[in-house]
């Protein structure tokens, strides 16, 4: 018989599910212009139903991209982006579903093939926090529920992904300003956000001859579900950045345009460093 875990199991809060937040994030600015940068384009997003990824999906819808989002739970939060989606004059497919499961990643991606035959952006962004201050209190479940959700997920996707992509298409994967500088609350989270760094560059090394550009986010503090959801006390979120204040997603989301447009035709292997100012190397 196998001894007792020293670390036992805990209850893992899902993040933002359905979280009302005081002030709501914005989304997207009033000022922002759109110019068809991504006319005809179909993207899947990952984590699209809230945050960073709800507003990449109506970033996208602006310049002419037709989207398709998955997330775990959120019914709620999904239908309003698809309706923020249509909004903005485009389409929106719901695809609900546990990343951490093979089978759902392949059928994500059957999903969004299914319903609008192509496939040229692919945003992986979805993740989970439980933020703790000693590594003793990282049991193992957790660790596990980490690296399955935020990390397996992006190699995953990819793999089904890429049978459906061409030249000109690209993806894009989130991480974190905590991937470069680390984070002694977020020791576990941090690791799979440094591991993204490095599938970014190395994925973007063999598809470069495909033609198709990987390249990353790497956002600091930004107002999201995931925030109030995971931190107990969220009164200085943000307060440490050079600009003394946390970020919007509507101030992250036009990195993914910009990435996902043939304006960054040039780059590939690269992270945008959405963080309000915190210099971090690489
Ligand atoms: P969010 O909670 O709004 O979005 C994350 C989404 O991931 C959730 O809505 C959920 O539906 C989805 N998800 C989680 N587990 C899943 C699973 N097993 N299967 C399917 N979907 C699952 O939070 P956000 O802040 O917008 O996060 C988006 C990305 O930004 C994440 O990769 C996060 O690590 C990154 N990021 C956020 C911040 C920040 O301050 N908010 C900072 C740095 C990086
Ligand atoms: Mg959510």
């Amino acid at each position: 018989m196998s001894k007792p875990s020293k670390f036992p199991d805990q209850k893992l809060k899902q993040p933002g599910d359905q979280h009302k937040m005081n002030p709501e994030p914005e989304i997207i600015s009033k000022k922002y212009k759109s110019a068809n940068k991504l006319k005809g384009k179909t993207a899947l997003i990952t984590g699209g139903d809230s945050g960073i990824g709800r507003s990449v999906a109506v970033h996208f819808a602006r310049e002419g991209a037709r989207v398709a989002i998955v997330y775990l739970e959120e019914d709620k939060d999904a239908q309003k982006t698809r309706q923020l989606v249509e909004d903005a004059g485009s389409e929106c497919l719901l695809i609900c579903g546990d990343l951490k499961k093979e089978s759902f990643c392949r059928q994500a991606v059957n999903k969004c093939i299914d319903h609008f035959e192509t496939l040229n952006i692919l945003v992986n962004n979805a993740a989970v926090q439980f933020p703790k201050d000693d590594i003793k209190d990282i049991s193992s479940q957790q660790l596990k529920e980490t690296f399955e959700t935020n990390i397996y997920p992006y190699y995953l996707v990819t793999r089904e992904a890429l049978d459906h992509m061409k030249a000109g298409d690209v993806i894009i994967n989130t991480s974190s300003v905590t991937a470069y500088r680390g984070s002694k609350h977020l020791v576990d989270y941090a690791g799979t956000k440094g591991a993204i760094v490095a599938f970014t560059r190395s994925l973007s090394g063999m598809l470069a001859p495909k033609k198709i550009r990987v390249n990353g986010v790497a956002p600091g503090p930004i107002w999201t579900p995931l925030i109030p959801a995971t931190f107990d006390d969220v009164t200085d979120f943000g307060q440490d950045t050079p600009m003394g204040r946390a970020g919007q997603p509507s101030e992250v989301a036009p990195a993914y345009v910009f990435l996902a447009s043939e304006d960054s035709s040039y780059i590939t292997g690269q992270f945008i460093h959405v963080n309000g100012g915190e210099i971090i190397g690489g």
